[in-house]
């Protein structure tokens, strides 16, 4: 197969050279509005010297402050006020999230903003109902098991769910009172700072919850190198993901990493189609099919594969592709230009390969100005082929066809990623065949994307190390205290 170049997975907006700034300045990185291409603001990246203030502050809150110190009540009832502050701000917190990353509002307005306030509230009631363990097998001895918070944790989120993945991973840390310090994407600054006054609002205190904002490669790196950070929750792709477990080594921090996917949906010959069809467009193209759980490797079962293809690809090209603003839009426009190129150049790709088009590809028509491509679907017959192995982290969908469930579980087995998969039968025993053999971290059946926060959520091999969830979380932002008494 001919090497291809392709383009960086982790796509910025593209960074003018750093304009003429007084010496000593920092670099000025522009924010893009994905569906104009309009510059809409401009700040300055945080630097060395203001990470490392950033986790002072940090170290400060924890080591001396009340944050970590305070009862689990006290702690539980401001994460309920920043989930109702979340809750009162919405609508300016859903303007500003789909401003930066072009998602449709609706799906912001319905699922990202309300996830965010959730986080709070779940590790509000999560803290409340932990216990503790003792042992007694020793006679005349206790043994008891305490978890303490293990310090200043640095997030590291993407651009994809700016909020609702930043904001889990800080309702997390700081339920468990740890201090933290938050770095999103570059790509989409604008929602956090809007947040950080409710935290103060909410009773936070100083300190706690610290922001960052800079490209990965200069502010995330100094954050993760920081000798002040005492663990890592890190989601974004798997390439970035290795550099960061490789500082964490170094460092002997322990580290979550949510990291891609390719995740296979599979379509037995006995699934309720309409279900099915349904179900794979929201696994497929939900969020403009930049999510890390998308169900981007379809395989259908032979017999009713004509039937299947038939109806995803008109509910495929009936989704309403516009302006994110609109509410009545199903697909905005991607993060940049080299998302967009990316998906397109996959397509291309996919077609020099075999494939077949079976939409999309393209560019909409009347949509050039700003990120769009229009949802794609490729038939491949080889699960080797690039465009069934390589994240594209975009609209892009292939489809190929299988004859037995044991097909379809070493189809879905053959790839490097491992975090969720989709199946879709009537029989139970296909079902509970399809999840003991798929080797991920989630399987949803028959659902697409239902989750129950108390469940880890996490993926396998290249898709990550660790999960997000209630105990998964308790196991990065605590450690674990065993003290021995002679009673
Ligand atoms: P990246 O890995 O490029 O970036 C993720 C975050 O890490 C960004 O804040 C980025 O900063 C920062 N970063 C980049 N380099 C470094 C570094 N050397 N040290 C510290 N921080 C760094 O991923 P994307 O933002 O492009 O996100 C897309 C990827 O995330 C996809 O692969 C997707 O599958 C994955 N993802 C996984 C999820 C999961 O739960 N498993 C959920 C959502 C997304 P900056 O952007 O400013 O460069």
């Amino acid at each position: 197969m001919a090497e291809q170049k392709l383009p960086k997975l982790t796509t910025r907006v593209r960074f003018p050279s750093p304009a003429p700034l007084p010496s000593g300045a920092a670099h000025c990185i522009d924010v893009i509005d994905p569906a104009t291409q309009a510059v809409i603001d401009t700040f300055f990246e945080d630097d060395v010297a203001a990470v490392d203030r950033a986790v002072r502050r940090g170290r400060a809150a924890f080591d001396d402050g009340p944050w970590p110190r305070i009862s689990v009540a006290e702690r539980q009832c401001v994460l309920r006020r920043i989930a109702d502050l979340i809750n009162e701000h919405a609508e300016a917190l859903v303007a500003l999230e789909v401003r930066h990353t072009g998602l449709p509002i609706a799906f912001v307005r319905a699922m990202h903003v309300p996830r965010a306030a959730q986080n709070f509230r779940f590790f509000a009631d999560y803290i409340g109902q932990r216990a503790d363990r003792m042992y007694t097998q020793e006679a005349g001895y206790r043994t008891y098991v305490t978890r303490e918070p293990v310090g200043v944790a640095a997030l590291i989120a993407p651009w994809n769910v700016p909020l609702g993945l930043g904001l889990m991973k800080t309702a997390a840390a700081i339920a468990f009172g740890n201090a933290c310090v938050v770095k999103p994407s570059e790509a989409t600054p604008l929602s956090f700072p809007a947040v950080m006054p409710l935290f103060a609002e909410a009773g936070v205190p100083d300190g706690v919850v610290n922001l960052v904002n800079g490209r990965g490669h200069v502010t995330g790196a100094a954050l993760v190198a920081h000798p002040g950070i005492d663990a890592i929750s890190f989601t974004g792709g798997t390439e970035t993901g290795r550099v960061i477990g490789m500082e964490a080594a170094r460092r002997i921090r322990p580290v979550t990493m949510e990291l891609g996917g390719k995740s296979a949906n599979i379509i037995c010959d006995d699934a309720d189609l309409d279900a099915a069809v349904a179900g794979s467009i929201v696994a497929a193209f939900a969020n403009n099919g930049q999510q890390c759980l998308a169900g981007s490797r379809l395989l259908v079962q032979r017999g009713i594969a004509d039937a299947f293809i038939d109806r995803f690809v008109a509910a495929t090209k009936a989704l309403r592709i516009g302006a994110p603003t609109d509410p009545a839009t199903q697909l905005g426009p991607l993060i940049s230009a080299a998302q967009r190129d990316r998906v397109l150049h996959y397509a291309a790709l996919a077609v020099g390969e075999g494939a077949t088009l079976l939409s999309g590809g393209r560019v909409p028509p009347g949509l050039e100005r700003g990120y769009y491509v229009e949802p794609t679907i490729v038939e491949v017959t080889d699960s080797r082929a690039t465009v069934a192995q390589d994240e594209v982290f975009g609209p892009l969908v292939s489809v190929q066809r299988f004859d037995t469930v044991d097909d379809a579980i070493a189809l879905a087995n053959d790839s490097d990623f491992g975090l969720v998969g989709y199946a879709w039968t009537a029989s139970i025993a296909r079902a509970q065949a399809i999840v003991d053999g798929v080797r991920t971290g989630v399987m949803w059946v028959n659902t697409p994307m239902m989750r129950d926060l108390r469940a880890p959520f996490g993926g396998w091999r290249d898709s990550g190390l660790g999960a997000e969830g209630g105990d998964a979380c308790a196991a990065l932002y605590t450690r674990e205290k065993t003290a021995i008494w002679k009673v």
